[in-house]
């Protein structure tokens, strides 16, 4: 029976460290975000070798008080809280205490600072949780600390790494970040001895946007206020022309904090609909501000996430906002003009001539915005119907509940679940298409990054020769983030994303098929799932048509890839018995 140890603090800090500190960005991050407590006005950020080697931020915020230096490294030290209550009340970017002791905890720092009014300064050195004398220090007001050779005492974190100019474009990202949040402040951040950005304090909001993002990004701002209840939001939307194919650039901010959203980014992505083609997103720098008792801030070590405690209103708050603006602009939907050319940002790659069936054509020739439905709708109504289910009732359907088809037969009726046919009918294309090595592919000229959890990730990367055999490419970006190259162009109606994200649920099941044939099956059955019409789609008469000639031409139209049956027969006699006509 294995004993129980209590750690020693030693292991206790690695640990920690690890929920905190997981690469140089990281503790770029909370350095700034110490900064920005002690009131600073101007920071300067010093790298070397992607931050591996050094991480330097001088500051001019209030400094450290000489007798509190030993303790700003201990964990859950801190100066910004007291009591639990205050938990509710979080004005600050910290509040954990528990940065400084981490990153004390993997690198060697020396933290030296001078509290303001103070006449000198003292210095601590701490490397990997080993601490030295506090000696005296005779620089400017304010704090300077020096991070060398982070993870020296965490090799197997240290080999997690990516290469210089990766870890690089973390801290910039953070940096951009802070700089948005923080538009009074001035920041500088120099890599190898070399000035890579500057950003002046008087640099107001659009002018650090043009800054990062360009200047054609800045003259398509349209300015966002709007007050509800206790929450404010405010903020810049990009008109829907400067469209980005992932939401990297849809900015939030929560009370000065950068944070991540999933409903907020829809409720984003809600208010744009119909604005933007499928699989693209707007550009939007949000602010949100909310009395500090409407929001925990504590659920996520990075503070990246929080819980908000009416997310249902904040929500709603986002959509109608940012709706009611694009409204003001009086915007063209642009579903109703789809353009002759690609999509903007993607090549097709035909690898055979494509049937002339509708639900086949390549994105090539339609606009990438269209969905299924306005596509088959445009198609002029064919010119003759072709023979339906056993016999000549051509058109003879009739959609009910916009989820299943009553149709006519010479035996009797049937009726049809849609999702479930048209599944099996894209099951099969697929599996002919690959089976036949024909497989057209939509290529992604900016190719989708996905972030996942670094073992899901692997998990993906694991699979990426079948996952390629699938019309899905993908490449590993590192830490975590996985690009998605190319996807079926068959499956065009849908975004990428979504239809990978059909397919990550299904590698990442714990059950899987112990089998690759039988992993193909799934992940195309997975595939055609997420594509096919859904019940609760209105279908127009052509459509309905064009569902019934395909399902003449399916081998198996009766079961849907997961063995459902698609329709449900009733014959005439049936009918003439349940009447009690014979
Ligand atoms: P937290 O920020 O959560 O309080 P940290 O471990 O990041 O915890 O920092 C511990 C304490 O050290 C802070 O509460 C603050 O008092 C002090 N401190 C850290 N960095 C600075 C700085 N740049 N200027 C002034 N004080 C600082
Ligand atoms: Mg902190």
């Amino acid at each position: 029976m294995p004993r129980i140890v209590q750690l020693p603090s030693s292991v206790i800090t690695k640990i920690a460290a690890g929920e905190v500190i997981e690469r140089p960005s990281s503790v770029v991050k909370e350095l700034l975000e110490n900064s920005i407590d002690a009131g600073s006005t101007r920071i300067e950020i010093d790298l070397e070798q992607g931050g591996t080697d050094l991480i330097r931020v001088v500051d001019d915020g209030c400094g450290i008080d000489q007798a509190d230096l030993r303790l700003a490294f201990a964990s859950h030290a801190t100066s910004k809280l007291r009591d639990a209550d205050d938990l509710f009340r979080i004005g600050t970017m910290g509040f954990r205490g528990e940065a400084l002791a981490s990153i004390g905890g993997v690198g060697q720092v020396t933290l030296q600072s001078r509290a303001a009014g103070q006449d000198s300064g003292a210095e601590l050195i701490c490397n990997g949780g080993d601490y030295s004398e506090v000696r005296p220090w005779n620089g400017a007001p304010g704090t300077r600390i020096e991070v060398r050779h982070l993870f020296f005492n965490t090799p197997v974190r240290k080999k997690f790494l990516k290469t210089h100019s990766t870890e690089l474009g973390h801290i910039t990202d953070t940096l951009q970040r802070i700089a948005l949040a923080h538009s009074h402040l001035h920041l500088v951040l120099r890599h190898n001895n070399r000035l890579v950005l500057e950003v002046p304090a008087a640099a107001s909001l659009p002018e650090r946007i043009a800054l990062f993002f360009g200047s054609d990004v800045r003259e398509k701002l349209y300015w966002v206020d709007t007050v509800q209840g206790s929450a404010r939001l405010t903020g810049f939307i990009a008109d829907p022309s400067c469209d980005r194919g992932n939401a990297k650039l849809q900015y939030l901010f929560l009370n000065g904090r950068w944070i991540r959203d999933r409903s907020l980014g829809h409720a984003m992505q809600e208010a744009y609909r119909g604005l933007l083609m499928t699989g693209r997103y707007a550009i939007a720098f949000l602010y949100l501000t909310l009395p500090p008792d409407e929001v925990d801030v504590n659920v996520h070590p990075t503070k990246t996430e929080v819980r908000f405690r009416d997310g249902q209103a904040l929500y709603h708050l986002v959509r109608a906002a940012v709706k009611q603006r694009l409204n003001d602009e009086n915007l063209v939907p642009r579903l109703q003009a789809p353009p002759e050319t690609p999509r903007e940002g993607g090549e097709v790659t035909v690898t055979t001539a494509p049937e002339s069936s509708l639900f086949d054509a390549p994105p090539v020739t339609r606009g990438a915005d269209a969905t299924l439905l306005d596509e088959l709708a445009a198609k002029p109504a064919p010119t003759f119907h072709p023979p339906m289910i056993n016999g000549d009732l051509g058109g003879r359907a009739l959609q009910i509940h916009d989820s299943y088809l009553v149709v006519e037969t010479p035996a009797g009726m049937l009726v049809i679940d849609q999702h479930a046919l048209h599944e099996r009918i894209l099951f099969e294309q697929l599996r002919r298409r690959i089976r036949d090595g024909q497989l057209e592919v939509q290529r992604l000229l900016i190719p989708e990054p996905i972030d996942l959890p670094a073992e899901q990730a692997a998990c993906v990367l694991e699979a990426k020769a079948e996952l390629g055999q699938l019309g899905l490419e993908i490449d590993d970006f590192g830490g975590g983030t996985v690009l998605l190259t190319s996807y079926p162009a068959l499956l065009g109606r849908i975004s990428p994303l979504d239809i990978f994200k059909g397919t990550l649920d299904c590698l990442l099941n714990k059950e899987r098929p112990p089998t690759k044939e039988q992993m193909l099956h799934h992940l195309l059955a997975t595939m055609a799932c997420k594509a096919a019409v859904k019940a609760g789609d209105k279908l127009t008469q052509e459509e309905i048509i064009h569902l019934m000639e395909l399902r003449d031409l399916a081998e198996d139209s009766h079961h849907c890839p997961h063995g459902r049956p698609t329709s449900l027969i009733f014959s005439k006699h049936e009918l003439e018995k349940q009447f009690r006509r014979v």
